[in-house]
């Protein structure tokens, strides 16, 4: 796999938090995160199963927007008043750091580096309004917020990668019901990023053409896997869906980067995100699911031939031995089957 370090040693601010750390796995060279800050929330391993807040009462949202003991990073507004913000994780899953970008070191056998990276949600400010219900002019500024927050996050010298991603239910990982998205930045390419990315790179070697461009072609002439189409984007189910009912929402227009998108593609962008969720909160009765960005790494330019787009996993089954043992994950519908459903969905 690739992994790309930054070589700048420019400081990233410093924040006490307790360390965490980089450990690499020394057959696959896949990084794993050892985050044992995130260890505070100690109701999180009782009887196996994570504890959901979905209390008012007691989340910490409520408390975190009315006390203003924490300063959000961002703020949008409208004439009502905050919209959605952006916070540093009090938990984080990296921290960051002491003041210098992370350098591998060994342990014995095993290499290992410091946990350095950033770690912020960005909250909706409605605490019962599922993602799914709002209407896609409330899901405009959430995209906002990514964008702006990737942007200031990029520029940081030790990150090469921006993760963002929304958990939706408990099976979906969410252990609060109040909706929010997170975006964790990296100092190493994500495993699953560098192979997408080496796969669109081999294609444009061999076809000179962007692999993302060819398929966006094909579905709009075969329409079988079309979900829901704007001028900008589209919303199909994937040929070699992973999982019933997948989803993923490709901008028309070729772009590597994500935060790049112009205003017209992000309004476009919250509409098609809208119409997804929406189909499948209405055709499969309010599933768990997580999204998250596919974008290029925010060093370099040599990710020109990469497309990005966001993939949406319901989930409409849990990973068994078979896929956790192998890495094959069996869909139980066609793709074609499930977007011809969805596309009945109003
Ligand atoms: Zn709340
Ligand atoms: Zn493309």
């Amino acid at each position: 796999m690739v992994i790309v370090l930054s070589s700048q040693k420019k400081p990233l601010k410093h924040v006490a938090q307790k360390p965490s750390e980089f450990r690499q796995d020394l057959v696959t060279g896949d990084w794993v995160v050892i985050a044992t800050g995130r260890a505070r929330r100690p109701h999180a391993y009782a009887a196996g199963r994570p504890v959901v807040n979905d209390d008012i009462a007691t989340c910490p949202f409520e408390d975190l927007v009315k006390s203003g003991n924490e300063k959000p990073v961002l703020t949008l507004k409208d004439k009502n008043g905050w919209t959605v913000l952006a916070v540093s994780n009090k938990y984080p899953a990296l921290t960051h750091g002491n003041g210098t970008c992370p350098i591998e070191a060994s342990q014995g056998l095993y290499r290992y580096m410091e946990g350095t990276g950033f770690h912020e949600v960005v909250i909706l400010r409605d605490h019962y309004a599922t993602l799914a219900e709002l209407p896609a002019s409330r899901i405009v500024p959430l995209i906002a917020v990514y964008r702006q927050r990737f942007s200031v996050l990029k520029k940081e010298p030790c990150i090469n990668y921006i993760s963002i991603f929304h958990n939706s239910g408990r099976e979906a990982g969410a252990t609060l019901t109040h909706p929010h998205s997170q975006l964790i930045a990296l100092p190493v390419v994500p495993p699953d990023i560098a192979r997408s990315i080496a796969g669109s790179d081999r294609y444009y070697l061999g076809e000179k053409k962007c692999v993302h461009c060819e398929l966006l072609s094909y579905e709009r002439k075969e329409k079988k896997r079309i979900v829901f189409e704007n001028a900008h984007m589209i919303v199909m189910a994937p040929y070699a869906s992973r999982s019933a009912f997948e989803l993923r929402l490709f901008p028309k227009r070729h772009g590597p980067h994500f935060e790049e998108m112009t205003s017209g593609q992000e309004h476009a962008a919250a509409e098609a995100l809208h119409a997804a969720l929406w189909k499948l909160h209405k055709g499969l009765k309010n599933p768990a699911y997580n999204y998250f960005v596919h974008t290029a790494p925010t060093k370099g330019h040599q990710h020109d031939h990469y497309h990005w787009h966001i993939e949406i996993i319901p989930k409409t089954q849990i990973w068994a031995g078979f896929e956790i043992g192998t890495g094959i994950e069996i869909s139980s519908i066609a793709p074609e089957t499930a977007a011809a459903y969805l596309r009945s969905i109003k």
